[in-house]
């Protein structure tokens, strides 16, 4: 097969448009086409009267010899190349005889795709999720939502499928991959039952209720392979004797033995990082984020990027990417933009209220929301410990709930009274999509003053890209801590701990991804690295 990159189309083409695309630009004739694929569709607004589709196209000729006679002539193109064979391809199998059973901790992306991918090489791995079941776990979060209720064990960080479940379900990573171990990641979400578009859209996303269906069928595949998963179960403790990982205890006080075990807890496992911490793994303090969730009307983002165009089925509801470098020396970023969602509450500990944001499939909610966040480092914002940045994130919550009045309501402000600095805010057009509720207040007691600063210089500059960005109605929410992992549990090239055999940190907790399609990728590589040291190969 041949690949075609960058073949633009107008917004509203006609079908046949991209087989005349392809002819034209192999000059061939439409009979020497026998079939072609869309493999990535992507689009250009920068210019809003002009959008542009961009696709990557897969096609097949009815000639062997006349595709290697165009990939030679095309040969300086880099816009025509052969198809990369994206199939994923195992490292090994467990040997039948193998009594070891590798011990995955976390049921999140990255463990999921850990355990699928040990599962269907034979290592029956045994997971240790500490929240509950999806269903299950659905109910708990919404009774925090709902009634103020929350179960520090099963929220909306912890239970079967991760950090990532109440979500937007955005599954685009910048992550370099070049084994494609994202297209396996995608293909296993596809087999689970995800829209097959996620195969070939440029930024796909699920929704939240999809990704709820889906994780509990791969779940059931894991189990079918013989691996074994204990929800409402947390590791407690891990053992270590030489510089080797023997096993784990249970809060229930059960003890697992293994020499393999994949630490895949995500960013808010605080006690778990602490204990690893206390046993003496290494880890580091790195850099993360502080800020709050804006919202706007939806409408005004599409007017903003589509103009005329807003509202066109392909395009969806519009989305944005912003940076701003300010003159105290920081930089201010969205981050997890969630068009038409809702702002939810991601509590895991009493008393601390954090945000972050989710939407459906459909995207249809009334509001765009994205975190609106300063970028914050160890050496001069937390410096001296490697755990400071948990203490940070924890002093910051508390002072939001304080904020918030003490019940789990957010404390929030309008943008024009937050950038005017007048404390006594009205809500204006822009209806706040937080559950349980929110608290008018001065936001700009919520964070350290440079950051506060930082955001007030960010948002009129923002504003000349997305113009509406600024407008007095749109809603700031707080606080935002949790955009990744105040800590880096760093490894090897073998992929294990620096100074602990057979433990294996992986995924977003530990530093190594930031989203759900790079912790699923990590899973994989870290799969792949406890199989082959199992199996004794490189
Ligand atoms: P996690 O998903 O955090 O999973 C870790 C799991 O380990 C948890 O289930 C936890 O309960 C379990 N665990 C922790 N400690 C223990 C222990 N001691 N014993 C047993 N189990 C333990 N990313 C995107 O790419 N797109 C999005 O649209 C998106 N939206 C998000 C919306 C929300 C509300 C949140 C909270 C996050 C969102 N993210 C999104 C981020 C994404 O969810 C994370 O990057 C991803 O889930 C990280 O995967 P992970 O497997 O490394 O960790």
């Amino acid at each position: 097969m041949i690949r075609l990159t960058e073949i633009k189309l107008p917004l509203n083409h006609e079908a046949e448009a991209l087989s005349t695309a392809i002819t034209t630009k192999l000059k061939i004739s439409p009979e020497q086409m026998a079939s072609f694929v869309v493999f990535k569709r992507g689009y250009d607004a920068r210019n809003k009267r002009n959008i542009q589709l961009i696709y990557t196209l897969d096609v097949t000729l009815n000639d062997a010899e006349l595709t290697k006679q165009l990939l030679i002539q095309f040969e300086t193109d880099q816009h025509v190349k052969a198809t990369p064979d994206t199939s994923y391809k195992y490292v090994g199998n467990a040997p039948k005889d193998l009594t070891e059973r590798p011990i995955v901790i976390g049921f999140g992306p990255c463990g999921l795709m850990a355990g699928l991918t040990l599962a269907q090489m034979g290592f029956k791995p045994i997971i240790i999720e500490r929240g509950n079941e999806v269903r299950q776990r659905t109910k708990d979060t919404f009774g925090f939502w709902r009634q103020r209720k929350l179960n520090t064990e099963s929220n909306v960080q912890f239970g079967e499928g991760g950090a990532g479940t109440f979500s937007d379900g955005k599954l685009y990573s910048q992550v370099k991959d070049p084994n494609h171990y994202g297209r396996k990641v995608m293909t296993e979400f596809v087999k689970a039952g995800a829209p097959d578009e996620i195969l070939f859209v440029s930024k796909p996303h699920i929704g939240t209720y999809k990704l709820v269906s889906m994780v509990e069928k791969m779940r059931a595949e894991i189990i079918e392979l013989g691996g074994e998963i204990r929800f409402g179960t947390r590791v407690d403790d891990i053992h270590i004797t030489n510089e080797q990982i023997t096993g784990v205890t249970l809060n229930t006080g059960e003890t697992l033995n293994s020499n393999h075990v994949v630490l895949a807890v995500g960013h808010s496992a605080r006690d778990t990082f602490q204990m690893i911490f206390d046993k003496g793994i290494y880890v580091e303090a790195k850099p993360f984020s502080i800020g709050f969730r804006i919202e706007h009307k939806q409408s005004t983002i599409d007017q903003a990027r589509f103009g005329d165009n807003a509202g066109n089925e392909i395009l969806g509801a519009a989305d944005y990417k912003l940076v701003h470098h300010c003159n105290n020396g920081r930089s201010v970023y969205s981050f997890c933009m969630c068009p038409g969602g809702t702002v939810v509450a991601a509590s895991s500990e009493e008393n601390r209220v954090v945000t972050n944001g989710m939407s459906q499939y459909s995207r249809n909610e009334r509001n765009a929301n994205s975190a609106i966040v300063v970028g914050i480092d160890p050496e001069r914002d937390y410096p001296n410990h490697p755990l400071a940045g948990i203490d940070l994130q924890r002093e910051l919550e508390s002072l939001a709930f304080e904020l918030g009045g003490r019940d789990y309501n957010a404390p929030a402000q309008t943008i024009g009274d937050f950038l005017k600095g007048k404390p006594d805010s009205e809500l204006g057009d822009v209806k706040p999509s937080f559950t349980p509720g929110i608290t008018l207040t001065d936001l700009s007691k919520a964070l350290p003053d440079f950051a506060v600063d930082a955001i007030r210089e960010a948002i009129p500059a923002f504003n000349k890209k997305i113009q509406g960005f600024a407008s007095e109605d749109g809603l700031l929410t707080g606080v935002e801590t949790r955009t990744s992992s105040p800590i880096s549990i760093k490894r090897n090239k073998e992929f294990q701990s620096m100074n602990t055999k057979g433990l294996f940190p992986a995924g977003e907790g530990a530093g190594y991804a930031g989203g759900i399609l790079s912790a699923g990728i990590d899973g994989i590589k870290v799969a792949e690295a406890v199989a082959k040291s199992i199996l004794k190969i490189d």
